[in-house]
């Protein structure tokens, strides 16, 4: 993948791209996203989809907590955070009646955290997108598991609908991309076949 697109994944996502500067030794992830670019797209939203519900988890259970010490408080008898998580409200008869079902009421149970995902290693294999990584769930298991799917539809070079094609080489590309590569290729071994025949002509 060209380098910018590269920068563009390790800026939006920073928390899950720690490995990228480690040296080779210790992460294969110092290589970069080793695959093309018409795959970027399919990186970027799998990427955002997982930090979103990393963060979000860890609000709903930042919230449950803080409402869960104020309930206990209240059910104490001491509304200090009860009142002041209504400060904003005038309403003193919706005040008391929230109070009293706060007494009355269970606390929320308070979801687990999810350990922040970080990269091991982006490739191609056999055509399609291989994410490895530390951390997540069984969500986000999901969600890398329906973006490597995507993957094996989608044009590596240009994320046209393709698909995965051999004999040889296994991969995922459109056909337009295909002839364009023949062509790319063909004029290489062209030039390098001209060459030789200039060098063999000098040597004569
Ligand atoms: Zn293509």
């Amino acid at each position: 993948m060209k380098q910018e697109l590269d920068e563009l994944l390790c800026k939006k996502y920073p928390k899950m791209m720690v490995n990228r500067n480690k040296p080779m030794m210790e992460t294969c992830m110092c290589w970069g996203f080793e695959c093309g670019d018409g795959w970027f797209n399919i990186l970027d939203q799998l990427m955002g989809n997982i930090q979103h519900h990393i963060d979000w988890k860890e609000k709903q259970r930042t919230s449950a907590m803080a409402y869960n010490l104020m309930a206990a408080q209240a059910k104490e008898g001491n509304f200090d955070l009860f009142d002041d998580s209504m400060k904003d409200l005038n309403n003193p008869e919706y005040k008391a009646k929230r109070l009293s079902e706060v007494i009355a009421g269970d606390f929320r149970s308070v979801p687990e955290s999810i350990s922040q995902v970080t990269l091991d290693q982006i490739k191609e294999k056999f055509g399609t997108l291989r994410f490895y990584y530390t951390g997540g769930d069984d969500i986000i298991d999901g969600m890398v598991r329906m973006a490597e799917s995507m993957s094996g539809v989608t044009c590596e070079e240009c994320s046209a609908p393709a698909q995965t094609h051999g004999p040889g080489w296994i991969r995922t590309i459109c056909e337009p991309c295909e002839i364009k590569r023949e062509e790319e290729r063909k004029a290489y071994h062209d030039e390098l076949e001209q060459k030789r025949l200039l060098k063999e002509g000098f040597e004569e």
